[in-house]
């Protein structure tokens, strides 16, 4: 089936929405309360168990490159959020009764019916994306339209963007027109577009995003992690470092021994 996944551009996002709509409706999730947030035009606020895709609006006090400055000094950016489907699935290590799959797309996909609601993937997902529905306590999040793929439909989301911001494919096929996305950019003088999440060699402590984005500030801004690592690569890390310490103080008993033995005689 081969690795399926999206790269949103966040160049092309004009903030309608419609991703987030579309995907509601399509899976069928719950409103979010129909609360303000007073922030801005975002009325979501993040990712959830019951929104999938996200529109952030950030004003920043930029222009973009080209734009007349003055009164106009600043600039909004936008960018649709999703799970991204990592290559090493933070949520899907952690998951301990195996409700969270890699599937035949090679995206990362819950199964309701096996979820007990524990919570251990809300924990380990480094970007903050998974979450408990209050009602049933099962951990929800993009499934990728799962149902579509297999009826070689385009998830919702990207079907109804209007301006291609959000584009869907075989992940190796997305990785080289949005490389050649940001290098068109450059030469426009966007001097600041690059690829977040791209591949290991770009994010090695996800091993690549499946969902990866063109971003044209730091990740940060976007609410996205400077350097997203899964937990269990840390876990192996602080083993290692337990066992050089365990070398270490042998070391030293054993220096101690030694020593106190040619100091006695
Ligand atoms: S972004 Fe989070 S929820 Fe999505 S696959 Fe990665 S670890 Fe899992
Ligand atoms: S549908 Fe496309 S343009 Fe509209 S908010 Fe979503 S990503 Fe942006």
């Amino acid at each position: 089936m081969g690795q399926k996944g999206f790269f949103t551009d966040t160049t092309l996002c004009i903030g309608c929405k419609a991703c987030e709509v579309a995907c509601k409706q399509w899976n069928q999730l719950p409103d979010d309360g129909f609360r303000l947030t007073g922030m801005s035009y975002d009325n979501t606020g993040h990712l959830g168990a019951s929104t999938w895709r996200h529109v952030a609006f950030v004003e920043r006090p930029v222009p973009m490159p080209g734009q007349t400055v003055g009164l106009l000094d600043f600039s909004w950016l936008m960018s649709s959020d999703v799970c991204k489907h990592c290559q090493r699935a933070g949520c899907l290590e952690a998951c301990p009764t195996g409700a969270i799959i890699r599937t035949e797309f090679d995206t990362v996909y819950v199964q309701p019916d096996v979820c007990n609601g524990c919570g251990y993937c809300v924990a380990a997902c480094p970007f903050g994306v998974i979450d408990r529905r209050e009602d049933d306590g099962r951990a929800w999040k993009c499934t990728l339209c799962y149902d579509r793929l297999g009826e070689d439909m385009t998830p919702a989301c990207a079907k109804a963007c209007p301006t291609a911001s959000i584009q869907f494919g075989d992940v190796d096929e997305l990785r080289d027109r949005a490389q050649l996305r940001v290098k068109a950019l450059h030469e426009k003088g966007w001097e600041a577009a690059y690829l977040y999440g791209a591949d290991a060699d770009n994010q090695p402590g996800t091993g690549g995003l499946n969902a990866f984005f063109l971003l044209v500030d730091k990740p940060e801004v976007y609410n996205l992690p400077p350097d997203p690592v899964v937990p269990t690569m840390k876990g192996r890390e602080s083993w290692r470092m337990a066992g050089w310490g365990a070398l270490g103080m042998a070391a030293l008993a054993l220096g101690a021994v030694l020593f106190g033995r040619e100091g006695r005689a």
